[in-house]
This record gives structure tokens, sequence and C-alpha cells, in this order.
């Protein structure tokens, strides 16, 4: 197994973005001594309803993937484990059941919530207590069973608001990407629960919700997606000015933090640094000599590890289904005057709550917009709902573009399912077969 170096990559730096993340959290870990109202959600970002509402949010893939990003998961997937949980659960259910065991624990000992020095396990029991839970899932039934578990954990006395996400196989004949039958009921039918979502949060609250504030909200996201979005298309410049990794280092930003100006700023700085980077022919991977989609689920624990490994091997991994196709990437479905709708159709845009034919037009989609050689799929062992279409997806790229793909096992939360030695070896066979394939043409 070879470490990789830090000689050929090239991150986007941007000076607000740590500060913005730690910030978020070091206020959420205060919220009870600041007398406020904690909501645990997962799935989609409903977090600008809770905002508007006057409440702290919890994210919980995005504590699973924070803890797993600093390497500190095991304590709380341990405390699962200990609950009975299996390895094979989703693991960053598994890592969040395993906060709300340690959370309850910290808060049997200390009435705050809150414990005071951080060491692992303490990080992992530092969430203050959920006063309700709200799920938003879609594509997948474990985010409902994962909130059903934390209700029993914390002894059936939390309220729970599920708001009900159809999956959209798009096979009927009228179907297509943001259009057909099927896509125009259930963004109504999702609509309508996000008006009884509000009415829950009334309740919760005690008081009335704030509507000015949401549509504020909606416009802050809908200003930060569009330049997000126009960050992105810069990078079908080859060499690409930013990378994937860029894009996954700024997944938190767009989909939990608050909305506000500094939302704004921080991407109006993204762009004009991949726009800067443009003019002054910067590239994210100074010796760019392959360009490559990413399917799947992030690797949280192998973050710096697999950017460092593909620029190692002069791989520019340019965009992804992760990235491309979620958290708020249709701006122009927001009326910020008359929000709802568009924020239904988003919760129900996650890249994995559609059928094959959907996903097929946006992989081939995205692979010829951004002139990309290769595809890699992440087979993450714990997250079906991300691996199940993938040997479709890899079959359709061959036989419509000619793309080969290359698979390689990890997981989103949990170390022990990733095997250097396999990334390492498929990759090199699959440049192999690039190489070929560009001397006979
Ligand atoms: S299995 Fe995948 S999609 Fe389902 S909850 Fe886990 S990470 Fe999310």
């Amino acid at each position: 197994m070879s470490a990789p170096t830090l000689a050929n990559s090239n991150k986007l730096v941007i000076p607000t973005a740590t500060n913005m993340v730690g910030d978020y959290w070091d206020n959420l870990f205060t919220a009870k001594e600041r007398g406020k109202q904690v909501v645990w959600y997962n799935g989609s970002a409903v977090n600008p309803f809770f905002q508007a509402a006057g409440l702290e949010w919890c994210h919980g893939e995005a504590f699973s993937a924070r803890l797993a990003a600093q390497q500190l998961e095991k304590p709380a997937q341990l405390a699962g484990e200990e609950y009975g949980y299996i390895g094979e659960l989703c693991s960053y259910a598994r890592t969040h059941l395993g906060c709300a065991v340690l959370t309850k624990q910290a808060r049997s000992e200390d009435e705050t919530g809150i414990v005071g020095l951080v060491d692992q396990q303490e990080l992992a029991s530092r969430l203050p207590a959920p006063d309700f839970f709200v799920n938003a899932y879609a594509g997948c039934s474990t985010g409902q069973q994962w909130d059903e578990i934390s209700y029993r954990v914390f002894g059936k006395q939390v309220p729970i608001f599920n708001v009900s996400l159809p999956f959209l196989p798009g096979n009927k004949p009228d179907a297509g990407y943001l259009s057909g039958e099927e896509w125009d009921q259930a963004s109504g039918y999702v609509a309508d629960q996000l008006y009884k979502l509000v009415e829950f949060l009334e309740t919760m609250t005690g008081r009335p919700f704030d509507w000015d504030a949401l549509r504020q909200n909606m416009s802050y996201i809908k200003r930060a997606s569009e330049l997000r979005r126009e960050a992105m298309a810069l990078c079908r410049a080859a060499p690409t000015p930013a990378t994937y990794w860029d894009w996954i280092a700024s997944i938190a930003h767009i989909n939990f933090m608050p909305a506000g100006p500094e939302l704004v700023q921080y991407f109006t700085d993204v762009k004009a640094e991949v726009q800067r980077r443009l003019d002054n022919s910067t590239a994210g991977v100074r010796n760019e000599r392959y360009r490559l989609y990413f399917d799947g689920i992030m690797n949280w624990n192998k973050l710096g590890w697999l950017s460092r490994k593909f620029a190692d091997a002069d791989v520019a991994v340019v965009c992804g289904r992760y990235t491309h196709n979620a958290f708020w990437q249709e701006p122009h479905l927001i009326d910020t005057e008359d929000p709802i709708l568009g924020m239904a159709q988003h919760y129900l845009l996650c890249p994995t709550n559609h059928g094959v034919k959907t996903l097929k037009y946006l992989t081939n989609r995205d692979c010829v917009d951004y002139g990309i050689d290769g595809i890699v799929f992440h087979a993450s062992r714990t997250c079906r709902a991300f691996t199940n279409p993938q040997h479709l997806l890899a079959k359709s790229a061959q036989k419509e573009l000619g793309i080969p793909s290359m698979f390689f096992e990890g997981d989103v939360a949990d170390a022990s399912f990733y095997k250097d030695e396999i990334l390492e070896s498929r990759l090199a066979a699959m440049l192999e077969g690039i190489d070929v394939r560009r001397s006979r043409i």
C-alpha cells in the first residue's frame, strides 16, 4: 500500500470555509445552555424551516460524517454495537444511533446534556438531546427506521414528524427529469406535507411560524446555489480548476449551514477563486491527464487520502452524482416569494430517489458535459441505496459513450471496509485501458 503524496493535488482554499462549519457545530453544542430547542433530523435539507422557526438543528448524517472525517467515529460505533446494531447497518445510522446512546448517557450524568472535556467519546456525546425529530428521507428506508430507533433510545418521549418522499421510478411514457405526471403529482404530495410540517413546528415551538423568514432563507439559498452551479460549470474546462473533492469540501455549506449573507459570500468566494484559477491556468490537479466521474456516496474517513491518491495518478476527479445531482442543485425551481413547491421538488431530487432511466440520463449527461474519460464507482458497503444501480450505470456509460469504469469498496463512515490495494490495482488497469483507447484514435 502506498501513501498518497501532497505533490500533485491543488485544493481550493476558501478562508471562511472552516470557520463556518466549526462555528456551526460549536453553536449547536451550546444550544441547551442558551435555552434553545433542538431538532434532530436526517435526510433532506429541511433546515430552512427550522431556522425560520427559531430552532437549532442537528443533521444526523452530517454529524456522523464529521466524526468519520476526524477519525472520531469509533466510540459512537462501539456504543451502537453494544446497543445491538451489527456492522452491516448503514454506518451513518450506526454512528448516529451510537451518539444517541452516548448523549442519553451524558444527559443522565449532566442535566444540560453537555459534557466537559473533548476526548473521543465526549465529542460523540456532545450533541444536545433532541426536543423532537423530523425525518425527510428519500430513496432509502433506513432513515425512517433510524429515527424510530432514536425515538426508542430516548424512552419514546420525543415526538417525530415524518415527511414521506415517494420514489420516482420514472418509467411512465411521459416521465422525464423534472417533467411528467409522476413528477407533478409527487411534487404536490410533498408540498402538502411541508405545510403540515409547519403546523407541527408551530405546535412544538408554541409560536406562529415566520413565513417571511422562510422566504428570506430561501432567497439566500437560491443565490448560494446559483453561484455553486456556476462555479461547477467553470470546471468543464480542461484542466479543471477545481475538483470533485473541492465540491465535497463544501457540501456542509450548501446542505445544512444557516441561510444568510455569509452563505452567499462563501459561494461568491468559491466562484471567484475558481474563475481566478481559470484565468491564471491553475489546475486542480497539476498534471491532469485523465478526467473521471465519481459515483457513490462519500467515503468520509478517506476524503484527503482519496483526493491525493487520484491526483498522484494524474487523475482529476471532476464531478459526481453525490455533488452535482444533490443539494439545491436546480435553483431555478425555487420561487423565493412562494418557496414550498420548489423545496418539495428538491427533497424529491435526492440522487438515490430516481429510477435507473433518470440516473442514466444524469450520469451520461454530466460525463459528456465535463469531458469524462472514465467512471469510478465507490461501492459503499453499507449504503445500498447508492450502490444498487451502479452496474447498470456502468453498462450504460460503456454502451452509449464508450466510457470505461472501475469499482472499489469502501463505506460512508466505517474505514474498515476500504481496501487500498483494490483501489490502486483497479485504477491502474482502467487508466491503462484509457491510454490504449486514446492511442487507437
Ligand atoms: S443507507 Fe445510504 S441513503 Fe440510506 S441512510 Fe444510510 S447513507 Fe443514507
